[in-house]
């Protein structure tokens, strides 16, 4: 079994799902009492938080290339970082280790292609919706059409998760604003709904919208499982 380097903390809500899906998953697959190989480097995200908004990004990819490196040194085979918005900085991040990166987007985007959808909602933090290299990655790897809420709505997207599920909150009225965003994607022809943000997962589920949702967290975790017991 490979060991998983995870950069994690980003935040930890959404890590603590990463290492449960992985540790199920080797459990599933293997049985018994195995679980999985794995290193997890779980950073502040106070901090984290404060360099975004800042648009600090050059500090940031700083920080994911020494976390890397610290996994590598550790005796990780390959990583995944554990945040969508993260991925802003993959290519340098990838570059700065000899351990292969495992993609957010991608485990994500196969599956929506071999489930012959063309057409994407994708819902995440404002970085993620708005800058290009996440959808650019949708687009130009796996030939998606990707469609982002309207500037209010991804305002509403944005401040939930930054206000509430990065704090733990699960609030009933979020989700509210959540199903009814995701009915206008639906109005304007996704075919499916990226949950394009690792803590969305959290709040809502398959009976919140009427076209497939695809959850970036389940998709990841399993792909790295997948990629730790490859042969
Ligand atoms: N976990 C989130 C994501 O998947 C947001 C937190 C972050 O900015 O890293 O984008």
């Amino acid at each position: 079994m490979r060991t998983i380097g995870l950069i994690g903390g980003m935040s930890w809500e959404s890590s603590a799902q990463y290492y449960r899906i992985i540790n199920e998953g080797v459990r599933r697959r293997l049985g018994g009492a195995h679980s999985a190989r794995s290193l997890m480097l779980s950073v502040d995200f106070s901090e984290i938080e404060r360099l975004q908004h800042a648009g600090d990004w050059t500090r940031l990819t700083a920080q994911m290339i020494e976390a890397a490196q610290q996994l590598e040194r550790g005796g990780a085979d390959f990583f995944v970082i554990c945040t969508n918005t993260m991925h802003r900085m993959a290519d340098a991040v990838a570059a700065s280790v000899s351990m292969p990166l495992l993609h957010i987007a991608d485990p994500t985007a196969e599956k929506i292609a071999a489930a012959g959808f063309r057409r994407v909602g994708l819902l995440g933090t404002a970085f993620t919706m708005e800058q290009p290299f996440y959808k650019s990655r949708l687009r130009e790897l796996f030939g998606l059409d990707v469609l982002v809420p309207d500037d209010a709505d991804r305002r509403r997207v944005h401040n939930i998760i930054y206000k509430e599920l990065v704090a733990g909150v699960v609030s009933p009225v979020s989700r509210d604003v959540y199903r009814e965003i995701i009915a206008r994607l639906i109005d304007r022809g996704a075919e499916a709904i990226i949950l394009g943000c690792t803590e969305i997962m959290l709040l809502v589920g398959a009976e919140d919208s009427a076209v497939p949702l695809f959850d970036t967290t389940r998709l990841h975790a399993e792909a790295a499982v997948d990629r730790a017991l490859a042969v």
